[in-house]
């Protein structure tokens, strides 16, 4: 838990009288000081010395706790405005949190000192009866968004499966799930959104108003604004859907177990370039000894047993494992999808995980020298007592993903190509562990399962997902590999709307 002491310490400089610009209202005492601005402006908030203040900047990931100087909870897009001014006038910076679910923590700013804006009461879900165009408040989660469109208009959005990821953050930097083959990702819906800028002023962007801060806030939105709502394209939420998956335990000391596995996954490659229609997702799950080829086919049964026997036909015959196969409604599936959490979350989120994580963006199949590689990784160093892994690969391209197929200058999000997005993820299981649970070694160990694929492959171009922030990157090796040729775009803009890094974290655009 957060020891209140050492806070207050550290905090100490954000107490600092310094003067106050003259077009910022009124200049009582108490206007000398951060807390002291806010205060004036009647903006909601927490201070390090309020009880409150340690379960409010609790991390989602608690090997990465950091101390915001104070958490504004506005409840009005004006309370954000002057929160941000009064940063601003402070030389505070300023970080947003929607779910708080970023695996570096960049909702409380990344490192300590920060302003935080806790947008958790942003929690509208309007759905206009004749356009079908959902207005979303930043504060909501994935699972209370999924609830309400489905209960008030029977609609439905692509997202990401947990129900506790925020809005915000997920739509910002991309937004993939089960539906985004067929809808795209969350952000390909964004049509407008209400945003305060660094200068405090309260604009849109939308396709035709500020089109060069909509381009830049779909895919680095966490420098460049603080999103207040969003407006989305919504789709008649399908019927029903079907959940599949195939599971093979293999011994991983076993002689052909690395050939087999490649094979599994040489096969879901071939038949996904070509064959996968954009109505299904195939996510493929690995940890020791075990892969597990699943997928989620937005359609009716027989339609479904008709499209997957090739696949089927094509993976290693020997031990093919039975499938589990069944269908679901459309809301029902999502609570399967999300492991059996209700949809609905509370606004005070209590969740947590003790981790590090890394993306592997492959825009091309891996080829059998850098399957080999991997699996033979997995099965030679996969075992490690004291540190849980597993790796997720999903099904973002092939010829009629709708990922892909959107326009790749419309917004700054840069991993329109990718055809298979892996996660690394490994993790202490565990509650509540310590902070110092995770070993130090652990990142190394990621870095190698992660080259295990890549170096093999060195004529592929790899890239990294931005919503699987890793904090390990140096600034410029995360642009790089979030951004690529966006970034140029990106840092000239973050010159236009907010030149002193106001909107800032340790991979903030402008940083490198
Ligand atoms: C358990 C879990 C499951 C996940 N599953 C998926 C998945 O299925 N698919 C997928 O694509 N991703 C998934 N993710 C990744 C997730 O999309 C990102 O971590 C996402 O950025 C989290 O958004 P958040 O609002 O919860 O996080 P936050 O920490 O609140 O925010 C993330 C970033 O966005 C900024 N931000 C937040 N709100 C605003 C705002 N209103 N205006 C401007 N900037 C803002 C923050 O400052 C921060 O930089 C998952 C993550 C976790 C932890």
């Amino acid at each position: 838990m957060v020891k209140l002491n050492s806070i207050l310490a550290h905090l100490a400089f954000a107490h600092l009288a310094v003067s106050i610009p003259t077009d910022y209202g009124t200049t009582t005492t108490s206007n000398k000081t951060l807390i002291g601005c806010l205060d004036a402006a009647n903006v909601p908030l927490i201070s390090a010395s309020d009880a409150d203040y340690a379960p409010a900047v609790m991390p989602f990931n608690l090997r990465l706790p950091f101390f915001p100087v104070v958490v504004v909870v506005p409840t009005t897009a004006e309370h954000v405005s002057s929160a941000v001014k009064c940063a601003g006038a402070f030389k505070t910076k300023v970080a947003a949190r929607s779910g708080g679910h970023s695996y570096a923590a960049f909702g409380l700013g990344g490192a300590d000192g920060s302003l935080m804006i806790d947008m958790k009461k942003f929690r509208d879900v309007i759905v206009d009866p004749n356009t079908f165009i959902a207005t979303v408040g930043s504060g909501l989660r994935l699972g209370d968004v999924a609830t309400r469109l489905y209960n008030d208009a029977r609609r439905g959005l692509p997202h990401g499966t947990c129900p506790g990821v925020g809005i915000a953050g997920h739509a910002l930097h991309g937004g993939f799930g089960y539906m985004s083959r067929m809808w795209g990702t969350t952000l390909d819906n964004i049509v407008e959104m209400e945003v305060v800028l660094a200068n405090g002023d309260i604009v849109t962007a939308s396709k035709s108003t500020n089109p060069d801060l909509y381009w830049a806030l779909r895919g680095a939105g966490s420098s460049f604004g603080i999103v207040t709502n969003f407006k989305f394209t919504t789709y008649p939420a399908p019927g029903s859907g079907v959940r599949a998956s195939w599971s093979w335990t293999l011994d991983d000391s076993a002689s052909d177990t690395v050939e087999k596995k490649v094979k599994i996954f040489q096969a879901l490659q071939d038949f996904s370039e070509e064959s996968a229609p954009s109505n299904i997702v195939f996510g493929v799950f690995m940890t020791n000894g075990f892969i597990d080829v699943s997928c989620v086919y937005w359609g009716p049964r027989a339609e479904f047993d008709t499209l997957i026997a090739p696949l089927v036909a094509s993976f290693p015959q020997d031990g093919l494992p039975t499938p589990t196969i069944a269908d679901y409604p459309y809301i029902d599936l999502l609570v399967v999808l999300g492991g059996g959490e209700q949809l609905p979350q509370p606004e005070n989120y209590t969740k947590h995980d003790t981790f590090f994580t890394k993306s592997i963006v492959a825009p091309t199949k891996l080829t059998t020298k850098s399957l080999t590689s991997f699996f033979t990784f997995l099965g030679e160093r996969g075992v490690e007592p004291s540190l849980s892994w597993f790796v997720i690969a999903d099904l973002y391209g092939g010829k009629y993903s709708n990922i892909a197929a959107q326009d790749p200058a419309g917004s700054s999000y840069a991993i329109r190509d990718s055809f298979f997005t892996f996660q690394l993820y490994s993790n202490i299981d565990g509650a509540n562990p310590p902070v110092t649970a995770y070993p130090p070694w652990g990142f190394e160990y990621m870095n190698e399962m992660s080259r295990s694929i890549t170096e093999p492959q060195p004529e592929t171009k790899f890239q990294a997902y931005v919503n699987y922030v890793d904090p390990s990157l140096s600034p410029q090796e995360a642009h790089e590999l979030y951004y690529g040729s966006n970034y140029q775009r990106l840092r000239e803009l973050k010159g236009r709307y907010d030149p002193e890094l106001l909107f800032w974290n340790p991979q903030a655009i402008g940083t490198s």
